[in-house]
């Protein structure tokens, strides 16, 4: 079962008097101690066993959406459907299939949900606001997002008896100004004013996670010497008038922002002058951005991290929006 690191920390805090910096010293002494044997994950584990907290309650069963990781089998949990996406056909080696998937939520956070191959149809009978119970699920790990999917064997019940049916919303429209450390998911309208270079780093072709440098060659922690693939990220500075903003683009983010193709993105590692128009292109540009809030400790400064650009959002759309804010 993979529970983030952020979230080991979060939990051995809430369940013992220490403070996050202390913990943290304490996971990096057993990581010297274990040099280079285990990964910053594994080594919490291992402080939380010697601490005495157990890291999850419950790792199958009926879940609340908030306590849902990635790796566990036979979940059940249910919520409000609050999005319905598309279906998607797919060719694999092993022929065509579709996928659909939707997000359910609960007052303890959201989740998306993924249908495969027959299960997909069902998506049809889906709409926001219906509640939703999902049976003998497992989940999975996907973009540092957990997903319940459900196989020929779990069971989707459509508005059963006596579900509840109340849900966070999935995010608010914000001021830049209103944003805080607390607000997991926000929606900003604001122009950019400010772009910089973007920034390559070596992921896995496998997980595609970060590599790092050893010798002649790159190592992913978990699938050892690889040919590495390029990432990348691109930061710029939003103003929405009542304060401004750094946005972090990762990877698709970038793309959406830019209306590039991933091989045309990755000539500018190259001949990084190419990007100068680019950047000219960007400056004065509207953008809507659903992102998580962090604060950057080096700057001590809150920032957010895209989810989901809107590049060119609809002026008559977000007019109506506004009046109805008011
Ligand atoms: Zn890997």
């Amino acid at each position: 079962m993979h529970i983030p690191y952020d979230r080991i920390l979060e939990t051995i805090t809430e369940k013992t008097a220490m403070e996050r910096e202390q913990l943290e010293q304490r996971i990096e002494a057993k990581l010297k101690q274990l040099s280079g044997l285990i990964s910053r994950e594994g080594a919490a584990h291992i402080v939380a066993n010697e601490l005495g907290v157990k890291l999850v309650d419950q790792v199958s069963g009926k879940l609340k959406i908030g306590n849902i990781l990635g790796g566990m089998r036979d979940v059940e949990t249910e919520g409000k459907v609050l999005r319905v996406f598309e279906t998607r056909t797919f060719q694999s080696e092993r022929g065509g299939g579709q996928v659909a998937s939707f997000v359910i939520g609960d007052e303890s956070g959201s989740v998306r949900v993924v249908l495969w191959n027959d299960q997909a149809v069902r998506i049809k009978e889906l709409a926001p606001g219906m509640a939703a119970r999902i049976v003998g699920g497992y989940t999975r790990d996907r973009n540092e997002q957990v997903e319940v999917h459900l196989n020929d064997r779990s069971k989707l019940i459509i508005n059963p008896e006596g579900a509840q049916v109340d849900a966070r919303p999935l995010y608010e429209r914000k001021k830049i100004r209103d944003l805080t450390e607390h607000d997991q998911q926000a929606e900003i309208l604001a122009t950019i004013y400010q772009v910089y270079e973007p920034r390559f780093f070596e992921t896995c072709p496998q997980c595609g996670r970060r590599v790092r440098q050893q010798d002649a060659g790159f190592q992913c922690e978990t699938h050892g010497a690889v040919q590495p693939e390029y990432s990348y990220v691109i930061n710029l500075f939003l103003d929405d008038g009542s304060g401004t903003m750094r946005l972090v683009c990762f990877r698709e983010q970038a793309l959406r922002i830019l209306g590039k193709a991933h091989e045309e993105f990755l000539s500018y590692r190259t001949a990084p002058e190419s990007f100068d128009q680019v950047k000219n292109d960007l400056v004065g540009q509207i953008v809507k951005v659903v992102g998580r809030i962090t604060r950057n400790e080096l700057f001590d400064r809150l920032e957010m991290v895209a989810q989901l650009v809107y590049p060119n959002p609809d002026p008559k759309e977000e007019l109506e929006r506004l009046e109805r804010m008011q």
